[in-house]
């Protein structure tokens, strides 16, 4: 009689993943280091079989964005509802949606969506530079964070949602709370640098949690705002329930991405996806 061969884990856990399936909707950035390409690289790193929209072209390098062409809402859709009646993602990443038009259309037809829905308001740079106008900010909040499960604003994109200063915990807990008020059920405040840590505060059922890691002085921080949010994704596609353990699972990720210096570019070199754990590990 044969011998009945046991699958290892390693083939067992990789099985299990088969479904891990995530959809990022995103511009593109032709470096490499942001955007669309930054999460694809981050899912599939991550074990999360990765797919997208594109939203938006961007010319840029790592020195500069030169020229943004938003494409068509109609054009959008159509990517989505082709990928959407064939492959069921398990969780669905937005990133920069360009224009309020885009951010209705997209944020109306994700609303029949059941699975959850993490999103990027690229709206400020981390350097505190404007990338949309006003009515875009408008539109995230009455047509897209209602059906959002995760928004994770930086500290301008927050203050630009809410109109306060965030200059004390009493403000930053105001904030979470006037975004939470849009529907979307989790807000985590990026707030970059406080005190030598890089503070990421989320609300959760029992009150605001603050998730630390050490502050880089590092250079290479060019997308790391994509691959945060793309890692909660990944987190959420391989089956996590818990949003807050996803959001720790993806705050430590992209922390790892930010740990090597690729010295790519002759501007803000990007994140370093491939130094991130894989999954599976073993
Ligand atoms: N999406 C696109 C297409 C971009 O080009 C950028 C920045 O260049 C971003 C998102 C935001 O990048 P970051 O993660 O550095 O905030």
């Amino acid at each position: 009689m044969e011998a009945e061969i046991q699958p290892t884990e390693k083939q067992r856990r990789v099985t299990l993943a088969m479904n891990a399936v995530a959809l990022t909707i995103a511009g593109s950035d032709p470096c490499g280091g942001a955007g669309l390409q930054a999460d694809l690289k981050t899912f599939q790193q991550l074990g999360v079989y990765g797919m997208s929209v594109v939203t938006l072209i961007t010319v840029q390098n790592t020195q500069a964005v030169r020229r943004v062409e938003v494409l068509s809402p109609e054009l959008i859709l159509e990517q989505l509802d082709a990928v959407l009646e064939d492959i069921e993602p398990r969780a669905i990443k937005i990133g920069a949606l360009g224009n309020a038009e885009v951010v209705r259309a997209v944020g109306e037809r994700l609303q029949k969506l059941a699975c959850p829905i993490v999103v990027d308001p690229v709206m400020v740079s981390k350097h505190g530079h404007s990338l949309v106008a006003d009515d875009v900010v408008d539109a995230c909040k009455r047509f897209l964070l209602p059906h959002a499960t995760l928004v994770t604003p930086n500290r301008f994109e927050a203050e630009r949602l809410t109109g306060l200063t965030l200059d004390s915990p009493d403000q930053v807990a105001k904030a979470i709370y006037l975004i939470s008020q849009t529907g979307v059920r989790h807000v985590l405040i990026k707030l970059g640098n406080v005190e030598g840590e890089m503070q990421h505060v989320i609300n959760s059922e029992d009150g605001n949690r603050c998730v630390i890691v050490p502050s880089l002085e590092g250079k290479n921080t060019h997308g790391s705002g994509c691959v945060l949010a793309a890692a909660i994704t990944a987190s959420l596609a391989l089956g996590e329930e818990s949003i807050l353990e996803a959001v720790e699972f993806g705050v430590q990720r992209a922390f790892e991405a930010l740990q090597i210096d690729n010295e790519l570019g002759g501007g803000i070199h990007p994140a370093e996806v491939r130094a991130m754990s894989r999954w599976p590990s073993a």
